[in-house]
């Protein structure tokens, strides 16, 4: 009920303006969050690069409903390409294809994401589509099939409450697309998505269980020991070496659960968001766990 609630909010702009405007909500934020600006992300980075990590940048802002800004938001993608490999980051980018208009026009969406992509490939670097809601699934997946045909530099995400994910997996690794494995982090319904935690989980093991082995360089995104555990024994069991995969998680969560990894041995990237537009990111990580919000309302009543 409770992160239902959250996630609806997550979308009031309105609230977005309000809460935004506060200092108790920016300083909270910035627990998830690694800044406003680029020069906040690449310090973040060069940290986490620092104590051996690799990193994905992901640069906040989500259905973006105007031509100017979704061209706009591609240039920085680029930019981004441009400043990582300048200041030799062991880095990559995330990005949501709201944010490149696909509300507004698929085609100007699909155009400006084979220039990122393309600048990626400039760099051999690698450009990760992030999953949204479910209004958006199948162009996503559609998308990044089609520009993974002209460059392996782009891969998307995959989440495991969707029910239909299982088929997803299996189109996307036919493709050779690298995929990232997550629970998912939107409201759906129990149509299409597992209400019950237990099948979500279930749904996650079956699904690295099948991203593995597949000889492709895949990502495991959890902060669920019990998932990092089964990727961990099954990994094992099958012979996978720890440099065939990598675990990601997201920046100022379980950072204790980061260092455990990396000292085992395992590849570890860190999801660093930034920006200005963070309120239904921060809404989404306040929904995931009752304690954030607690912590949010102590503070803004203190
Ligand atoms: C690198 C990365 C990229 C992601 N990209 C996407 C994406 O593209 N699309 C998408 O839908 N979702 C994405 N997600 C979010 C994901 O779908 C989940 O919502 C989120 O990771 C929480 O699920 P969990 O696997 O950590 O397990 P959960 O069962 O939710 O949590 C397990 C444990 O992790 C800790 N934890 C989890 N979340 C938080 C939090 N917010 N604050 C503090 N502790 C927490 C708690 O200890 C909790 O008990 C991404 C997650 C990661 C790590």
């Amino acid at each position: 009920m409770l992160r239902s609630t959250l996630l609806y909010l997550s979308e009031s702009k309105k609230l977005a303006h309000w809460t935004m405007k506060m200092g108790v909500s920016r300083r909270v934020a910035q627990r998830f969050v690694a800044g406003e600006t680029l020069e906040d992300a690449i310090a973040a980075a060069r940290t986490l690069n620092r104590a051996g990590y690799t990193v994905s940048l992901d640069l906040l802002g989500e259905n973006v409903l105007d031509k100017d800004g979704a061209i706009r938001a591609a240039d920085v993608y680029v930019a981004m390409f441009d400043r990582i490999a300048a200041e030799k980051l062991d880095g990559n980018i995330s990005l949501k294809l709201t944010r490149l208009g696909l509300d507004l026009d698929a085609q100007l969406c699909e155009s400006l994401l084979t220039q990122i992509a393309a600048a990626a490939a400039r760099h051999h670097n690698f450009l990760r589509i992030d999953m949204e809601g479910s209004p958006y699934t199948q162009r996503t997946v559609d998308l990044c099939t089609r520009v993974k045909a002209a460059t392996d530099a782009v891969g998307t995400v995959i989440q495991s409450y969707l029910r239909r994910s299982e088929r997803d997996v299996r189109d996307l690794i036919a493709a050779g697309c690298r995929i990232r494995l997550v629970k998912g982090a939107y409201q759906e319904p129990a149509e299409i998505a597992f209400p019950e935690k237990k099948d979500v989980d279930a749904n996650f093991v079956k699904l690295m269980e099948i991203l593995l082995p597949s000889g492709i360089y895949h990502a495991i995104a959890t902060h669920d020991p019990r998932m990092i555990d089964a990727t961990k024994k099954f990994a094992a069991a099958q012979g996978i070496a720890k440099d065939r995969f990598e675990f990601q998680m997201l920046y100022g969560i379980r950072t204790d659960l980061q260092e455990g990894l990396r000292r085992e041995g395992y590849r570890v990237r860190i999801y660093i968001p930034f920006g200005t537009d963070w309120f239904p990111y921060f809404m989404r990580r306040l929904a995931e766990r009752p304690a954030n919000l607690t912590f949010f309302l102590r503070n803004l009543f203190r």
